[in-house]
């Protein structure tokens, strides 16, 4: 059986962890007897220097042809002074309404073999935490109305948030979908004392909630989720928010983790198809130096396996290799110890290789 997966390379080191992700599926592939037919799209900074535009029309073509697609990142100080709408970032909110991917998952885990690395207090860190941030991915404040005008003290500027009904239940389900598959509690996170938006995002989460009797259900606001989520992070299990409410605190979510180069990421539509990629950018400082922490794209690619081509078996392997590797003591220097060695970007992927 073979599948086709379309691969966004991009920009800085996004090069560099693609290929690591996909030397590591071919490594699963060989092992289970499966076929992956990979095809390279420009995007990003790469496309526009060749054709352009951040995301060429056959860009979009082939992902949408596509079962799956893997990026890497976009972005770097070489198209920083572009127009907004010529930017390099602009392709990723494009190739996402393109393919219709309006909810994101950001797994945050603590690794326990890089626990010493985790910025909270120890006895926190001793509890563990699992949790996945469900993230709305095309509406709100990001989407909104924008512009500038005349207010009272002069030339001002706006952003509008705006969510209907319909895509918070949408987010909703998919919310408690995936808490059903693990610890059954998910806690919808808003602003509803300040916010009409958020309001309406708490009633429709209620309502939602009723499909779902066996998951628990709880609201917390905005300000307080960031506070528990360095306080006692095992709390949470499934955390479904709004488009930047979660775009932050997956940030914060990831820096608990110890490094934002491990923590991969999907986004998903109505159909199987979804986009894989690590919750990291091009990371410009580090690019083609050979260094960069390949985990992210390698678990993002795990993620792809499970989520979008239902091979639960293969994804557990690659996970487990991981999990070994960091366990064996292979640190690329993100998260080596200060002064302790490292390895590079091949030496990491080759770790991983040899534990599938
Ligand atoms: P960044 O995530 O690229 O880098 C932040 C810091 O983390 C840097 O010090 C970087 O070296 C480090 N880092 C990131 N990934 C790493 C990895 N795999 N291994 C080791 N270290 C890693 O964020 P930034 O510096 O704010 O942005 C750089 C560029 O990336 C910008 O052009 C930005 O617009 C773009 N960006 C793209 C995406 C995306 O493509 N999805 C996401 C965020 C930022």
């Amino acid at each position: 059986m073979a599948y086709d997966i379309a691969l966004l390379r991009g920009d800085g080191i996004g090069p560099e962890i693609v290929d690591s992700a996909v030397a590591v599926l071919r490594a699963v592939g060989k092992k289970y007897g499966l076929d992956f037919n990979f095809t390279n799209y420009l995007i990003g900074g790469a496309a526009i220097d060749e054709t352009g535009v951040p995301l060429p029309e056959e860009t979009v073509k082939g992902c949408l042809g596509a079962q799956c697609v893997l990026l890497g990142a976009v972005g770097g100080p070489k198209w920083d002074g572009l127009p907004g709408d010529r930017r390099p970032e602009k392709a990723l909110l494009g190739i996402r309404s393109a393919l219709g991917l309006y909810t994101n998952l950001r797994p945050a885990r603590l690794f326990p073999a890089l626990s010493d690395e985790c910025p909270l207090r120890r006895d926190i860190v001793d509890r563990g935490f699992d949790l996945m941030i469900v993230r709305e991915l095309t509406g709100g404040i990001y989407f909104g109305d924008r512009g500038y005008r005349d207010g009272r003290y002069g030339r001002e500027a706006f952003d509008t948030e705006s969510y209907s009904a319909y895509e918070v239940e949408r987010i909703a389900r998919a919310a408690f979908s995936i808490a059903g598959g693990r610890r059954k509690k998910v806690t919808s996170v808003d602003k509803a004392n300040v916010l009409e938006t958020s309001r309406l995002w708490r009633a429709t989460m209620e309502k939602v909630s009723e499909e779902y009797p066996d998951v628990e259900l709880g609201h917390m606001f905005v300000d307080n989720a960031a506070m528990q989520l360095v306080r006692d992070p095992g709390q949470f299990d499934v955390i479904v928010t709004s488009n930047m409410f979660g775009d932050i605190l997956s940030d914060e979510a990831s820096q608990i983790s110890g490094s934002i180069g491990l923590l991969p990421s999907a986004s998903l539509g109505e159909g199987s198809r979804g986009m894989y990629e690590p919750i990291h950018g091009s990371a410009p400082d580090i690019a083609g130096q050979g260094i960069a922490d390949p985990l992210a794209a390698i678990l993002s690619a795990a993620m792809m396996l499970r989520i979008s081509l239902g091979l639960e078996r293969e994804a557990d392997d690659i996970e487990r290799a991981v999990d070994q590797a960091i366990s064996d003591g292979f640190r690329t220097p993100d998260i080596a110890r200060a002064g302790g060695e490292s390895v590079t970007t091949r030496e990491m992927t080759q770790a991983v290789i040899d534990r599938i």
